[in-house]
């Protein structure tokens, strides 16, 4: 019976290394070919690059394929048809769904799905959704508000297509969405880390404690939170929950997640995607484990506006050890580290928003909140930390202090100048935080 498995896919996610690899690059020689016949701009590339569908035999051979950058997405748009641009490789009779990426970066781009890339979309989903232990006895509360970005859309439609039931809280307020939780007895929900923090505060304020709601599964995206090891543990022990991390991008699909076994890295799903880590100096291709580099990845069937080779930013790594899930697809250690665009040199030091997250999350008498903000004094870099000290321990902020000052110089090998708040003070996000703001040069 299908309940009873605990792979959504039992052949492609126990397939032989091997097997995955042929696989991929049978899959990955389709979509070059696809996007070469049928695209503008992916034909234009390759012609540049001097390269032809068949000159493809090896994996050393796509390698020399050029990379897409999501700043080529963006000129793209200013072409014909609109208001996709020449990416497009199906007539637009044949477009059935609308999103953009959130533009946190820079323009939006936007991104065409057929309903053949909808269904993929959903599919991917399902391999997450049953890794992470839901089920058709589950109800999944969704405490987001759905637009144009594709966040928990597909979510929404893996859960309706592994039987589960959907409770959909769009527009209602966190007080509502809460209640709407504890009246239905959900089981499981879709967050940003940020939100399943907030949602507790809110609880408590309302004098509900989280934990004595149903709800026992949450899968997270957005932001790194669920792969941070202090943050995880905030969450879960707000809710008395498992929490998952999984990770997807707009313009890529949903690649990888968390299983019930935790085993501190993310899979990547192998059946749909090509994952290659490249060290940002080098320009190398990085096999083994522990060396970070950034992600090029491919979607290996998403057809409206394909996904090959596309220059993600995101730092990865390969984790050593075989998941004890017994799924073959590679594990990335830790999740998405962090992207290229945002690790940066203070004081010659690399430093990464995750690292103090990880310190302030995991440090008792903080709240949650906290904010970065890089500046300069003269020409020497400066660092100011800003966190909250949670109410009654006041007293202690001597003692907080000198743990935090230890656990950032060892974690991040840098100095701060904290500022302590109140708690509740510091801006509060619902969606995506931006608790890093780097002011030099501006
Ligand atoms: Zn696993």
């Amino acid at each position: 019976m299908l309940k009873e498995q605990p792979y959504w896919n039992p052949v492609l996610e126990t397939l032989a290394k091997e097997k995955i690899r042929d696989l991929q690059f049978r899959k990955f020689r389709k979509i070059f070919e696809w996007g070469y016949e049928k695209s503008k701009f992916h034909r234009a590339l390759y012609e540049k690059a001097g390269i032809k569908p068949e000159d493809i035999r090896s994996f050393e051979d796509l390698r020399r394929i050029p990379t897409v950058e999501k700043s080529m997405m963006r000129d793209i748009q200013r072409k014909d048809p609109f208001p996709y641009g020449d990416a497009l490789c199906v007539p637009l009779d044949e477009v059935v769904e609308f999103r953009q990426t959130s533009g946190t970066t820079g323009q939006p781009v936007y991104q065409p799905d057929t309903w053949q890339d909808w269904e993929w979309w959903s599919e991917c989903w399902s391999y997450i959704l049953w890794a992470q232990g839901y089920r058709p006895s589950d109800r999944v509360f969704i405490p987001f508000g759905y637009n144009v970005f594709v966040a928990f859309w597909a979510g929404h439609y893996a859960a309706e297509k592994i039987g589960a039931e959907i409770v959909p809280g769009g527009v209602l307020d966190t007080q509502a969405r809460i209640l709407k939780i504890q009246e239905l007895q959900c089981t499981a929900m879709m967050a940003t880390p940020t939100y399943v923090l907030g949602m507790a505060d809110t609880a408590r304020k309302m004098g509900i404690d989280p934990s004595s709601l149903a709800v026992r599964k949450i899968t997270c995206a957005g932001e790194p939170g669920a792969s941070i090891p202090t943050t995880k543990k905030r969450m879960e022990d707000a809710w008395a929950a498992k929490v998952y991390d999984h990770a997807g991008a707009t313009e890529i699909g949903a690649w990888c997640f968390e299983c019930t076994a935790q085993s501190g890295g993310l899979h990547v799903n192998e059946a749909f995607f090509l994952v290659e880590i490249q060290d940002v100096e080098t320009g190398e291709y990085i096999e083994e484990p522990g060396r970070r580099g950034k992600m090029i990845i491919t979607a290996l069937d998403r057809q409206a506006q394909p996904c090959i080779r596309f220059d993600s930013k995101d730092i990865i790594e390969w984790a050593g050890e075989p998941c004890p899930c017994g799924r073959t697809f590679r594990l990335i250690k830790g999740g998405v580290i962090g992207r290229a665009d945002d690790i940066t040199k203070v004081k010659g030091v690399l430093l990464s928003p995750s690292a103090i997250e990880e310190v302030v999350r995991g440090l008792d008498g903080l709240g949650n909140e906290f904010e970065v903000i890089v500046d300069k004094d003269g020409d020497i870099d400066r660092i100011t930390l800003k966190v909250e000290i949670i109410k009654g321990r006041e007293g202690e902020r001597k003692q907080i202090e000198a743990r935090l000052k230890d656990q950032l110089r060892l974690k991040t090998n840098l100095g701060y100048i904290l500022e302590f708040h109140d708690h509740g003070s510091l801006p509060r996000y619902d969606v995506k935080a931006r608790r890093f703001k780097d002011l030099r040069g501006k």
